[in-house]
């Protein structure tokens, strides 16, 4: 390799007449081809053989309709502005209130594949889980405008989400199993039945006894 003197003055092998041996590099050259040779190919035949993925590859955004609320989080939390949202209200008749509730109906949901970056924000966002990765990937066009998926193209891919990782048998339990536990173990009435720890009180029946193997707890009282 060049350097500099203590002068100051760059030097360089070809100038200095520092060489190797005669043929050092071929034979250098040829150990490394030798070595590449007997090793196992890592080389994956596709498309002829699915590559392996990890579970949580980001491929293509699934959304579940039923769970978006409309609240335009994703699409103003993405960087590239390719998620286009339209809606309109209804009116919901509640029995019992004084008035008509109004709740979003989601008329368009498109996400533009060709602007996406694959960032992930929009799904980490979403407050009602209505969004997710799948790791699906072959979804390529000839036309670039066929990269915009609309919600029901959107919905289809939630078929190739895995499902989530199973909890960690020595992590924390999930909020909502806590505030689940805690509802159960609270008797219905102060006279009711005392509870054992950890056992779950069988619920209010209206008129009588409870079929058997019925937890459903349909008709508790309100
Ligand atoms: S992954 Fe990122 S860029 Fe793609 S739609 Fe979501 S927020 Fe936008
Ligand atoms: S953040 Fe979630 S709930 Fe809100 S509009 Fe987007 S997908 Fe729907």
């Amino acid at each position: 390799m060049g350097g500099m003197t203590d002068s100051g003055e760059r030097t360089d092998p070809g100038t200095t007449g520092e060489r190797g041996l005669p043929g050092a590099g071929l034979v250098k050259g040829l150990a490394v081809t030798l070595k590449t040779m007997t090793q196992r190919s890592t080389t994956q035949q596709y498309p002829d053989v699915a590559p392996e993925l990890p579970p949580r590859s980001r491929g293509v955004i699934a959304l579940l309709e039923e769970n978006c609320t409309v609240c335009m989080l994703c699409a103003r939390e993405c960087p590239d502005w390719c998620i286009y949202i339209d809606s309109h209200k209804e009116e919901v008749a509640v029995p019992g209130a004084a008035r008509p509730r109004q709740r979003n109906v989601l008329d368009r949901f498109d996400i533009d594949f060709s602007l996406c970056m694959y960032c992930g924000i929009c799904i980490e966002v979403c407050p009602f889980d209505a969004l997710y990765w799948s790791p699906e990937f072959e979804y390529a066009e000839y036309d670039i405008k066929d990269l915009l998926h609309d919600k029901d193209h959107l919905g289809e891919w939630m078929a190739t989400v895995p499902p989530p990782p199973a909890h960690d048998p020595h992590g924390e339990p999930a909020k909502e199993e806590t505030a689940a536990a805690r509802k159960a173990a609270v008797p219905a009435s102060p006279a009711a039945r005392p509870t054992t720890p950890g056992v779950r009180p069988e619920p209010d029946r209206e008129g009588g006894a409870a079929a058997p193997g019925d937890t459903a707890g349909e008709g508790s009282a309100s």
